[in-house]
Protein backbone atom coordinates (compact mmCIF):
# COMPACT_ATOMS: atom_id res chain seq x y z
CA UNK A 1 0.00 0.00 0.00
CA UNK A 2 3.16 2.37 0.62
CA UNK A 3 4.31 1.89 -3.07
CA UNK A 4 1.20 1.94 -4.03
CA UNK A 5 0.35 5.70 -2.32
CA UNK A 6 3.94 6.48 -3.87
CA UNK A 7 3.15 6.02 -7.30
CA UNK A 8 -0.40 8.46 -6.99
CA UNK A 9 1.72 11.07 -5.44
CA UNK A 10 3.87 10.75 -8.38
CA UNK A 11 1.28 11.59 -11.05
CA UNK A 12 0.27 14.64 -9.50
CA UNK A 13 3.42 15.85 -9.60
CA UNK A 14 3.98 18.41 -12.30
CA UNK A 15 6.83 17.29 -14.04
CA UNK A 16 5.86 14.10 -14.13
CA UNK A 17 2.87 14.67 -14.98
CA UNK A 18 4.11 16.36 -18.28
CA UNK A 19 5.80 13.40 -19.31
CA UNK A 20 2.56 11.76 -19.06
CA UNK A 21 0.37 14.11 -21.48
CA UNK A 22 3.69 14.29 -23.59
CA UNK A 23 3.40 10.30 -24.10
CA UNK A 24 -0.13 10.64 -24.36
CA UNK A 25 0.18 13.23 -27.38
CA UNK A 26 2.78 11.38 -28.76
CA UNK A 27 0.67 8.14 -28.74
CA UNK A 28 -1.94 10.27 -30.18
CA UNK A 29 -0.03 11.70 -33.43
CA UNK A 30 0.91 7.96 -34.13
CA UNK A 31 -2.52 6.87 -34.29
CA UNK A 32 -3.11 9.41 -36.64
CA UNK A 33 -0.06 9.19 -38.46
CA UNK A 34 -1.25 4.98 -38.79
CA UNK A 35 -4.76 6.30 -39.82
CA UNK A 36 -3.54 8.35 -42.49
CA UNK A 37 -0.46 5.78 -43.77
CA UNK A 38 2.40 8.73 -42.83
CA UNK A 39 4.61 5.82 -41.93
CA UNK A 40 7.25 4.32 -44.75
CA UNK A 41 9.56 1.64 -44.71
CA UNK A 42 13.06 2.77 -46.25
CA UNK A 43 15.49 0.13 -47.39
CA UNK A 44 19.52 -0.67 -45.97
CA UNK A 45 21.57 -2.45 -48.20
CA UNK A 46 22.99 -6.13 -46.96
CA UNK A 47 26.00 -7.58 -48.80
CA UNK A 48 28.21 -10.44 -48.98
CA UNK A 49 31.85 -10.53 -48.08
CA UNK A 50 32.67 -9.19 -51.82
CA UNK A 51 30.40 -6.35 -51.49
CA UNK A 52 27.36 -7.73 -53.60
CA UNK A 53 23.88 -6.50 -52.11
CA UNK A 54 21.93 -9.88 -50.94
CA UNK A 55 19.14 -8.58 -49.44
CA UNK A 56 18.01 -5.41 -47.02
CA UNK A 57 16.77 -4.25 -43.98
CA UNK A 58 13.59 -2.83 -43.84
CA UNK A 59 13.70 0.41 -41.17
CA UNK A 60 10.58 2.13 -40.22
CA UNK A 61 10.30 6.15 -41.42
CA UNK A 62 7.71 8.03 -40.09
CA UNK A 63 6.58 11.12 -42.21
CA UNK A 64 5.59 13.86 -39.83
CA UNK A 65 3.76 16.72 -41.54
CA UNK A 66 5.23 19.33 -39.71
CA UNK A 67 8.39 17.43 -38.47
CA UNK A 68 9.44 15.78 -41.18
CA UNK A 69 11.02 12.44 -41.12
CA UNK A 70 11.28 11.33 -37.58
CA UNK A 71 13.61 8.23 -36.73
CA UNK A 72 12.57 5.14 -35.09
CA UNK A 73 14.30 6.11 -31.75
CA UNK A 74 11.83 8.94 -31.00
CA UNK A 75 8.69 6.72 -31.47
CA UNK A 76 9.17 2.47 -30.81
CA UNK A 77 9.40 2.96 -27.60
CA UNK A 78 6.78 4.65 -27.10
CA UNK A 79 4.55 2.47 -29.73
CA UNK A 80 5.84 -0.71 -27.77
CA UNK A 81 4.55 0.87 -24.55
CA UNK A 82 0.74 1.91 -26.63
CA UNK A 83 0.87 -1.22 -27.21
CA UNK A 84 0.84 0.58 -31.18
CA UNK A 85 3.27 -1.37 -32.61
CA UNK A 86 0.92 -4.16 -32.59
CA UNK A 87 -0.93 -3.15 -35.73
CA UNK A 88 2.25 -1.20 -36.69
CA UNK A 89 4.42 -3.84 -37.38
CA UNK A 90 1.87 -5.68 -38.74
CA UNK A 91 1.92 -2.84 -41.24
CA UNK A 92 5.40 -2.89 -41.55
CA UNK A 93 5.08 -7.25 -42.40
CA UNK A 94 2.59 -6.28 -44.95
CA UNK A 95 4.16 -3.85 -46.75
CA UNK A 96 7.74 -5.54 -46.62
CA UNK A 97 5.68 -8.51 -48.48
CA UNK A 98 4.48 -6.44 -50.89
CA UNK A 99 7.91 -5.41 -51.33
CA UNK A 100 9.02 -9.05 -52.32
CA UNK A 101 6.62 -9.57 -54.36
CA UNK A 102 7.46 -6.57 -56.15
CA UNK A 103 11.16 -8.04 -56.65
CA UNK A 104 9.84 -11.49 -57.26
CA UNK A 105 8.52 -10.21 -60.88
CA UNK A 106 11.99 -8.63 -61.85
CA UNK A 107 14.93 -10.88 -62.36
CA UNK A 108 17.54 -8.94 -60.98
CA UNK A 109 15.97 -8.36 -57.88
CA UNK A 110 14.15 -11.71 -57.22
CA UNK A 111 17.02 -13.42 -55.09
CA UNK A 112 16.86 -10.87 -52.33
CA UNK A 113 16.24 -11.28 -49.07
CA UNK A 114 14.25 -8.70 -46.83
CA UNK A 115 15.20 -8.35 -42.99
CA UNK A 116 12.30 -7.03 -41.00
CA UNK A 117 12.58 -6.18 -37.15
CA UNK A 118 10.37 -7.45 -35.22
CA UNK A 119 9.61 -5.60 -31.35
CA UNK A 120 9.35 -8.19 -28.76
CA UNK A 121 5.67 -7.18 -28.06
CA UNK A 122 4.37 -8.13 -31.17
CA UNK A 123 6.05 -11.19 -31.30
CA UNK A 124 4.76 -11.78 -28.16
CA UNK A 125 1.03 -11.87 -29.58
CA UNK A 126 -0.73 -15.12 -29.41
CA UNK A 127 -1.24 -15.22 -33.12
CA UNK A 128 2.04 -13.68 -34.14
CA UNK A 129 3.28 -17.04 -36.30
CA UNK A 130 -0.94 -16.86 -38.30
CA UNK A 131 -0.44 -13.44 -38.72
CA UNK A 132 2.98 -13.82 -40.33
CA UNK A 133 1.94 -16.64 -42.27
CA UNK A 134 -1.61 -14.91 -43.10
CA UNK A 135 1.11 -11.87 -44.63
CA UNK A 136 2.86 -13.95 -46.75
CA UNK A 137 0.16 -16.22 -48.37
CA UNK A 138 -2.04 -12.79 -48.85
CA UNK A 139 0.79 -11.53 -50.67
CA UNK A 140 2.33 -14.20 -52.25
CA UNK A 141 5.29 -13.08 -50.70
CA UNK A 142 8.21 -16.27 -50.92
CA UNK A 143 8.56 -17.13 -46.90
CA UNK A 144 12.24 -18.31 -47.66
CA UNK A 145 12.45 -14.45 -48.74
CA UNK A 146 11.82 -12.96 -45.78
CA UNK A 147 14.00 -12.51 -42.00
CA UNK A 148 12.66 -11.51 -38.64
CA UNK A 149 15.45 -9.86 -36.53
CA UNK A 150 14.47 -10.53 -32.95
CA UNK A 151 16.52 -9.61 -29.92
CA UNK A 152 17.67 -11.18 -27.23
CA UNK A 153 14.97 -9.59 -24.81
CA UNK A 154 12.31 -11.30 -26.17
CA UNK A 155 13.60 -14.69 -24.11
CA UNK A 156 13.16 -12.71 -21.12
CA UNK A 157 9.47 -13.47 -21.31
CA UNK A 158 8.14 -17.17 -21.86
CA UNK A 159 10.95 -19.00 -23.41
CA UNK A 160 9.56 -21.90 -24.26
CA UNK A 161 6.98 -20.40 -25.93
CA UNK A 162 9.27 -17.77 -27.97
CA UNK A 163 11.23 -20.52 -29.48
CA UNK A 164 8.11 -22.72 -30.40
CA UNK A 165 7.19 -19.34 -32.31
CA UNK A 166 10.35 -19.89 -33.45
CA UNK A 167 10.67 -23.01 -35.04
CA UNK A 168 7.36 -22.72 -36.53
CA UNK A 169 8.41 -19.44 -38.58
CA UNK A 170 11.38 -21.52 -39.61
CA UNK A 171 9.69 -24.43 -40.69
CA UNK A 172 8.02 -22.51 -42.85
CA UNK A 173 11.38 -20.84 -44.19
CA UNK A 174 11.19 -17.79 -42.36
CA UNK A 175 14.87 -16.95 -40.75
CA UNK A 176 15.58 -15.27 -37.83
CA UNK A 177 18.28 -13.49 -36.85
CA UNK A 178 19.25 -12.26 -33.28
CA UNK A 179 19.52 -8.69 -33.99
CA UNK A 180 22.01 -6.59 -31.22
CA UNK A 181 23.87 -9.55 -30.63
CA UNK A 182 25.73 -9.02 -27.02
CA UNK A 183 24.18 -6.31 -26.12
CA UNK A 184 21.31 -7.36 -24.05
CA UNK A 185 20.33 -10.92 -22.16
CA UNK A 186 22.50 -13.11 -23.73
CA UNK A 187 22.10 -16.21 -22.37
CA UNK A 188 24.26 -19.21 -24.10
CA UNK A 189 22.04 -21.91 -22.86
CA UNK A 190 19.01 -20.34 -24.70
CA UNK A 191 21.34 -19.13 -27.39
CA UNK A 192 21.48 -23.45 -28.52
CA UNK A 193 18.02 -24.09 -28.32
CA UNK A 194 17.06 -21.26 -30.74
CA UNK A 195 16.21 -21.82 -34.54
CA UNK A 196 18.21 -19.39 -35.87
CA UNK A 197 20.67 -18.87 -38.92
CA UNK A 198 22.26 -15.63 -38.20
CA UNK A 199 23.91 -13.19 -35.42
CA UNK A 200 23.84 -9.70 -36.11
CA UNK A 201 26.78 -7.87 -34.27
CA UNK A 202 25.93 -4.82 -32.88
CA UNK A 203 27.06 -1.49 -34.14
CA UNK A 204 28.67 -0.55 -30.45
CA UNK A 205 31.01 -3.25 -31.18
CA UNK A 206 31.78 -2.57 -34.63
CA UNK A 207 32.63 1.26 -34.20
CA UNK A 208 36.10 0.88 -32.14
CA UNK A 209 36.64 -2.35 -33.50
CA UNK A 210 40.14 -0.91 -34.77
CA UNK A 211 41.23 0.61 -31.88
CA UNK A 212 39.41 -0.63 -29.11
CA UNK A 213 41.31 -4.28 -28.10
CA UNK A 214 38.17 -5.28 -26.15
CA UNK A 215 35.64 -4.64 -28.75
CA UNK A 216 37.59 -6.79 -31.49
CA UNK A 217 37.66 -9.41 -28.74
CA UNK A 218 33.90 -9.75 -28.12
CA UNK A 219 33.70 -9.18 -31.89
CA UNK A 220 36.04 -12.21 -32.93
CA UNK A 221 34.10 -14.09 -29.99
CA UNK A 222 30.99 -13.87 -31.40
CA UNK A 223 32.26 -14.74 -35.10
CA UNK A 224 33.83 -17.79 -33.61
CA UNK A 225 30.51 -18.66 -31.67
CA UNK A 226 28.59 -17.98 -34.85
CA UNK A 227 30.95 -20.34 -36.51
CA UNK A 228 30.73 -23.04 -34.59
CA UNK A 229 27.47 -23.17 -34.14
CA UNK A 230 26.68 -23.44 -37.85
CA UNK A 231 25.26 -19.43 -37.96
CA UNK A 232 25.75 -16.80 -39.72
CA UNK A 233 27.54 -13.48 -38.28
CA UNK A 234 26.51 -9.96 -39.91
CA UNK A 235 28.27 -7.18 -38.67
CA UNK A 236 25.79 -3.82 -38.60
CA UNK A 237 27.14 -0.25 -38.53
CA UNK A 238 30.57 -0.80 -40.50
CA UNK A 239 31.73 2.99 -41.70
CA UNK A 240 35.18 2.29 -43.12
CA UNK A 241 36.89 0.21 -45.11
CA UNK A 242 39.31 -0.33 -42.24
CA UNK A 243 36.74 -1.62 -40.18
CA UNK A 244 35.48 -4.34 -43.17
CA UNK A 245 38.86 -5.13 -43.71
CA UNK A 246 39.25 -5.84 -39.86
CA UNK A 247 35.97 -7.80 -39.64
CA UNK A 248 36.80 -9.80 -42.78
CA UNK A 249 40.02 -10.96 -41.45
CA UNK A 250 38.50 -11.80 -38.69
CA UNK A 251 36.02 -14.15 -40.89
CA UNK A 252 32.93 -11.96 -40.90
CA UNK A 253 31.04 -12.65 -44.18
CA UNK A 254 28.41 -10.51 -43.89
CA UNK A 255 28.26 -6.82 -43.49
CA UNK A 256 25.30 -4.22 -43.45
CA UNK A 257 26.20 -0.12 -42.82
CA UNK A 258 26.57 3.22 -44.16
CA UNK A 259 29.98 1.98 -46.13
CA UNK A 260 27.65 -0.11 -48.32
CA UNK A 261 24.61 1.73 -48.33
CA UNK A 262 22.45 4.64 -45.66
CA UNK A 263 18.39 3.38 -45.64
CA UNK A 264 16.71 4.90 -48.90
CA UNK A 265 13.52 4.57 -50.59
CA UNK A 266 12.42 1.49 -52.30
CA UNK A 267 12.25 2.98 -55.52
CA UNK A 268 16.14 4.47 -55.02
CA UNK A 269 17.17 1.00 -53.31
CA UNK A 270 15.90 -0.53 -56.65
CA UNK A 271 17.35 1.29 -58.75
CA UNK A 272 21.22 0.74 -57.17
CA UNK A 273 20.53 -2.52 -58.02
CA UNK A 274 18.97 -1.92 -61.83
CA UNK A 275 22.11 0.28 -62.35
CA UNK A 276 24.42 -2.29 -60.89
CA UNK A 277 23.09 -4.85 -63.10
CA UNK A 278 23.09 -2.84 -67.14
CA UNK A 279 26.73 -1.78 -66.56
P1 LIG B 1 18.48 -1.77 -35.61
O1 LIG B 1 17.55 -2.89 -35.90
O2 LIG B 1 19.73 -2.10 -34.88
O3 LIG B 1 18.77 -1.08 -37.02
C1 LIG B 1 20.01 -0.55 -37.39
C2 LIG B 1 20.05 0.94 -37.14
O4 LIG B 1 21.37 1.42 -37.37
C3 LIG B 1 19.17 1.75 -38.10
O5 LIG B 1 18.74 2.91 -37.41
C4 LIG B 1 20.15 2.12 -39.21
O6 LIG B 1 19.75 3.26 -39.94
C5 LIG B 1 21.39 2.40 -38.39
N1 LIG B 1 22.61 2.20 -39.15
C6 LIG B 1 22.85 1.30 -40.12
N2 LIG B 1 24.11 1.37 -40.56
C7 LIG B 1 24.70 2.35 -39.86
C8 LIG B 1 26.03 2.90 -39.86
O7 LIG B 1 26.91 2.50 -40.61
N3 LIG B 1 26.27 3.91 -38.96
C9 LIG B 1 25.32 4.39 -38.11
N4 LIG B 1 25.64 5.37 -37.28
N5 LIG B 1 24.06 3.88 -38.08
C10 LIG B 1 23.77 2.87 -38.95
P2 LIG B 1 17.23 3.38 -37.47
O8 LIG B 1 16.69 3.20 -38.84
O9 LIG B 1 17.18 4.75 -36.87
O10 LIG B 1 16.49 2.35 -36.53
C11 LIG B 1 16.76 2.31 -35.15
C12 LIG B 1 16.11 1.11 -34.50
O11 LIG B 1 14.69 1.23 -34.55
C13 LIG B 1 16.44 -0.20 -35.18
O12 LIG B 1 17.71 -0.62 -34.76
C14 LIG B 1 15.30 -1.06 -34.68
O13 LIG B 1 15.57 -1.55 -33.40
C15 LIG B 1 14.16 -0.07 -34.60
N6 LIG B 1 13.28 -0.23 -35.79
C16 LIG B 1 13.43 0.29 -37.03
N7 LIG B 1 12.41 -0.09 -37.85
C17 LIG B 1 11.62 -0.91 -37.10
C18 LIG B 1 10.40 -1.64 -37.36
O14 LIG B 1 9.86 -1.69 -38.48
N8 LIG B 1 9.88 -2.35 -36.30
C19 LIG B 1 10.47 -2.38 -35.07
N9 LIG B 1 9.90 -3.10 -34.10
N10 LIG B 1 11.61 -1.70 -34.80
C20 LIG B 1 12.17 -0.98 -35.80
CA1 LIG C 1 17.58 -4.74 -36.97
CA1 LIG D 1 20.67 -4.26 -35.11
CA1 LIG E 1 21.75 -2.03 -33.08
Amino acid sequence: AKANGRNTMCFFDPAMQAVVSARAALDGDLRLALAQRHFELHYQPQVDAEGRITGAEALLRWQHPQRGMVAPAEFIGAAESSGLIVPLGAWVLEQACARLVAWQQQPRLAQLSLSVNVSPRQFHQPDFVEQAMAALARSGADPRRLKLELTESLLLDDVEASIEKMSRLNAAGVGISLDDFGTGYSSLTYLKRLPIYQLKIDRSFVRDIVTSPADAAITRTILTLADSMGLSAMAEGVETEEQRHFLNRQGCRAYQGYLFGKPVTAQQFEQQLLDVASM
